[in-house]
C-alpha cells in the first residue's frame, strides 16, 4: 500500500519545506489568503500595505497602524501546536492517497494521541468546507454502499455496525458522498434533489428507490449489476472505484470508523478525489476555507 506523501510528484515533501520553511511562512500564507498583504484594512477601511510585527503572530497596517491577527477565528487560533506542524498535517492529508491515521500524525508531529486525533478531525472539517457546494449536473452516477464500522450501544458495548453511504458523482466533475440512515426512497429523495440538478442524466443500479428519479425530471438509466457493468452510456464505475479505495483505506489505515465520524472521513476522501493532482493549489483552497 502506498502511504508515502512523496507519491505526489507535483509537490514533494522537499517542496513543502521549501514553500513553508517555518511558522512565519505559514502565517504569511494565511494572511495572504484571508486578507492579502495589500488592500483595504478590514478594521478601518484605509487602503494600505501590511507588514509582519516581529516576534508576534500579527500584522500591522503601514498607513493606519491597525493590528491584524491572521489566525483569529480559525482552528489555529488557540492551538499550542506550531503552525508549521498544522501545515504539515494538512500536507499529509492532501498528498496521501489513503489518508492519515491519528497514530501516524502523533508520530510525525510529535504531539499526544489526543491532540493528533483532534487535529485530524479539524482538518477533515476544513476539507469539507473547501469541497464546494455547487449542484451536480450533466451526467451523474449515483450508487449506495455499506461501510463497516463500530458503534457503541446504550450500555457502552461496541458492536460492528454497517453504515449506509450514498455517492453522487458528476462525470468529469465533483463527487459528493453522504452518510444516510437507510436506502429507502423517502430517505434518499431529499439528498438527491438537493445535490443533483433537475434535468441531469443519472445512472444507477436496480435499487427500487432510484425510481423516484423518474418523477423529478431526471433522465434515468439503470444497470443490472448481476448481468453487466455497462449499459450504453450508463454505469457507476467511477463510484465503484471510489468505494474500493475508501474501503481498502479504512481497513489499511484506520481499521474501524464509527458511524458518528464516518462523514468526516468521506469528506476527506472526496476532497482528495475532487482536487487530485493539484496539491500545491490545495493549500490555498484549504486555507481559503478557514
Ligand atoms: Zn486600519
Amino acid at each position: 500500500m502506498e502511504k508515502s506523501p512523496s507519491s505526489s510528484p507535483d509537490f514533494s515533501v522537499r517542496d513543502f519545506f521549501k514553500r513553508f520553511p517555518d511558522d512565519d511562512a505559514c502565517l504569511a500564507h494565511i494572511m495572504e489568503q484571508r486578507y492579502g498583504l495589500k488592500g483595504i484594512c478590514p478594521h478601518c477601511g484605509v487602503e494600505t500595505t501590511f507588514h509582519k510585527i516581529s516576534g508576534r503572530k500579527s500584522y500591522a497596517g503601514a498607513d493606519c497602524g491597525c493590528h491584524i491577527y491572521p489566525c483569529a477565528g480559525t482552528i489555529f487560533q488557540d492551538s499550542r501546536t506550531p503552525l508549521q506542524s498544522w501545515y504539515y498535517a494538512i500536507y499529509l492529508f492532501i498528498a496521501t492517497r489513503h489518508g492519515v491515521s491519528a497514530k501516524e500524525l502523533q508520530r510525525t508531529l510529535g504531539v499526544t494521541y489526543k491532540t493528533a486525533w483532534r487535529i485530524g478531525h479539524q482538518i477533515r472539517d476544513l476539507l469539507a468546507k473547501a469541497n464546494g457546494f455547487e449542484a451536480l449536473r450533466g451526467h451523474v452516477e449515483i450508487d449506495e454502499t455499506f461501510v463497516g464500522g463500530m458503534q457503541s450501544d446504550n450500555i457502552g458495548r461496541s458492536r460492528k455496525q454497517k453504515t449506509v453511504v450514498l455517492g453522487m458523482k458528476q462525470r468529469k466533475g465533483r463527487l459528493v458522498v453522504e452518510v444516510v440512515d437507510d436506502y429507502k426512497r423517502s430517505t434518499l429523495k431529499p439528498v438527491i434533489l438537493e445535490t443533483v440538478e433537475e434535468g441531469a442524466t443519472v445512472s444507477t443500479d436496480l435499487l427500487r428507490s432510484y425510481l423516484l428519479l423518474e418523477h423529478f425530471g431526471y433522465d434515468h438509466g439503470r444497470v443490472n449489476h448481476d448481468k453487466q457493468w455497462v449499459n450504453g452510456i450508463h454505469h457507476t464505475n467511477n463510484l465503484e472505484s471510489f468505494w474500493n479505495l475508501f474501503k481498502n483505506s479504512v481497513r489499511g489505515t484506520h481499521v474501524h470508523i464509527s458511524k458518528k465520524h464516518m462523514q468526516r472521513y468521506l469528506n476527506e476522501f472526496s476532497f482528495r478525489s475532487n482536487h487530485r493532482e493539484r496539491v500545491n493549489l490545495m493549500f490555498d483552497l484549504v486555507v481559503g476555507a478557514l
